[in-house]
């Protein structure tokens, strides 16, 4: 079967950002990537106490608008995210499963505050979309610092890893 994974804006979503992410994951898994038409933010997601959006909420909402053409999906949102054990997070995998999300909410700040170079927002976006599907695709977090499956708590854990799969994740990787 062919596989093709699908790039869904959940919200406002600059389509550069989108092209770049698709872009890489066809590069970096060598399966065939589309955007998707944007969806609407579930309402539901909002949690008014800490201002920020249920990763797991917009997930189930993704699994059930139901993308036929793809066998993958990652969600992508401006939005700022959380999974409850979390104060935070860059992106959400359900660990081979086949959807993911990712939030640029915190990519476009450098840990002093500053505003990054867009072309270096562009490449976290793209990173953190290529970790979270090497979730879907049932890769854990690799202690290898060279590999994208490299675990980022931080945004300058995110810029310190490739966008590559180190040799052993990649030999994991089962097409
Ligand atoms: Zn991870
Ligand atoms: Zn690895």
């Amino acid at each position: 079967m062919t596989q093709q994974i699908g790039v869904v804006p959940v919200g406002e979503v600059p389509a550069l950002v989108l092209k770049v992410i698709a872009a890489n994951i066809t590069a970096c898994y060598r399966c065939p990537a589309v955007v998707l038409p944007k969806r609407p933010v579930p309402e539901s997601a909002f949690d008014d106490r800490r201002n920020q959006y249920d990763a797991g909420i917009i997930i189930e909402q993704l699994g059930a608008w139901n993308f036929p053409a793809c066998s993958k999906i990652v969600g992508v949102t401006s939005l700022d995210i959380f999974i409850p054990i979390f104060n935070y997070a860059y992106g959400y995998a359900v660990q081979g499963g086949d959807l993911s999300m990712i939030s640029l909410f915190r990519l476009n700040r450098n840990a002093d505050g500053s505003l990054p170079p867009p072309s270096l927002f562009y490449e976290r976006a793209a990173k953190v979309a290529l970790h979270e599907l090497g979730h879907l695709f049932s890769l854990f977090h690799c202690h290898e610092p060279q590999c994208i499956m490299h675990f980022s708590g931080a945004i300058t854990d995110l810029d310190q890893i490739p966008f590559y799969l180190c040799p052993d994740c990649e030999r994991r990787l089962t097409p």
